[in-house]
């Protein structure tokens, strides 16, 4: 388990804003780690037909499955076993895998290539992969050379067949930035087929909520104020029916004089984004896209992020850097939300 777990478990402590939280109010309220990071799951009410610890174990082996299918932190899993192969045959895959990689591919080419999953050598070249961060940059030769096995059209799906296949030996995906929204949204709906109708689901900030909290109100999901020292509230969001993902430069990251260094890596030049964008929030009908959008916008930043959600109808809250503090942007599909 590598450094995001310490700044995880800090920031959910913001999540539950309303005084209802607690254990007692909610039949189910289950909080775990997987993935690499905390996840907490609250039902305001369960379906008499339900046993309770049965519904848990159920979830816990469905997350245990998705980790074991999508990490590049465990060398067996069905990923890193694609990543390790050179061939460039057709490989058979899990459902849940091509579901993933095909939402991958749709949000790749709506960006224009800012979220590209085949950046995963780059990630870890600058630390932020499963290796121990280095701490220092890479020189521009050895990015060059990572630049080269990237690109997401080297990565072909045969939806009908359910395989996969690599046109680059060495291609190497990685799903950080969208995995987490799947595994959101494969927890909300195991939940809803048992007719749970109000829910709150979140792994590692990523948030699929549905119906209301223990007060019988919308779920209140905080925003954090991108600041990487004290945990400060930025916004409080009344939110039911939807999915949010947030992503920001102010958790991963890592500074070389006064200039920081964060996960988020740009695919055109192989390096961290260096705009003034600290954070973004994305409301979406699922996880997996609000996940993978939030990283997509973050790379474009705030001027090209902006003019896309524009464009393309995405509720999207910019938190951006400014001489004494930050100043809020949203999108019109954003504002028209509240
Ligand atoms: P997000 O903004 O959601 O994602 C940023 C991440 O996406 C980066 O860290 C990088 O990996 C990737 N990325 C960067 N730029 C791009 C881009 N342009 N396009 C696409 N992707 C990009 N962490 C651990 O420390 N230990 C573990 O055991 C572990 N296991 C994991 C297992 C799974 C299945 C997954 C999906 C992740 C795992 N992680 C683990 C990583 C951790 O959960 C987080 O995914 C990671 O820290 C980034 O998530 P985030 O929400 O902070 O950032």
């Amino acid at each position: 388990m590598k450094r995001n777990l310490i700044a995880v478990f800090l920031f959910f402590s913001f999540i539950a804003c309303d005084p209802a939280s607690t254990k007692k109010n909610y039949p189910l309220h289950l909080s775990d780690v997987i993935m690499g990071t905390s996840y907490t799951i609250k039902v305001t009410s369960l379906p008499g037909s339900i046993e309770k610890d049965e519904l848990i174990s159920q979830i816990k082996r469905r997350l245990e499955t998705l980790d074991q299918t999508m990490s590049t932190y465990r060398q067996d899993s069905e990923l890193s076993q694609f990543n390790r192969s050179q061939s460039l045959q057709w490989q058979n895959v899990s459902k849940s895998l091509l579901t993933v990689l095909k939402e991958a591919k749709r949000i790749n080419e709506l960006t224009a290539g800012a979220f590209d999953i085949t950046v995963g050598p780059i990630v870890n070249l600058w630390g932020f992969g499963p290796d121990p961060m280095l701490h220092k940059a890479p020189g521009s030769e050895v990015i060059e050379a990572a630049l080269k096995k990237t690109g997401s059209e080297y990565l072909l799906l045969d939806e009908v067949g359910q395989k996969i296949k690599k046109t680059l030996p060495d291609l190497y995906l990685d799903l950080s930035a969208i995995a987490k929204g799947y595994a959101v949204d494969v927890v909300g709906e195991l939940l809803e087929q048992q007719g749970v109708l109000d829910y709150m689901v979140e792994i590692g900030g990523e948030l699929r909520l549905k119906g209301t909290n223990a007060n019988n109100k919308p779920w209140r999901i905080a925003i954090e104020k991108p600041t990487s020292e004290a945990r400060v509230i930025q916004k409080v969001l009344p939110l039911s029916d939807i999915s949010l993902a947030t992503s920001g430069d102010y958790r991963n990251y890592f500074e070389v004089g006064n200039v920081r260094f964060s996960h988020t890596i740009d695919p055109r030049t192989g390096k961290p984004i260096s705009h003034k964008l600290a954070s973004i929030t994305i409301l979406s009908h699922t996880t997996m896209e609000a996940d993978a959008t939030a990283t997509a916008l973050m790379v474009l930043g705030p001027v090209k992020g902006y003019e896309l959600a524009q464009e393309k109808d995405i509720a999207a809250l910019f938190i951006i850097k400014i001489n004494d503090g930050f100043v809020e942007k949203a999108s019109s599909a954003f504002l028209e939300k509240f």
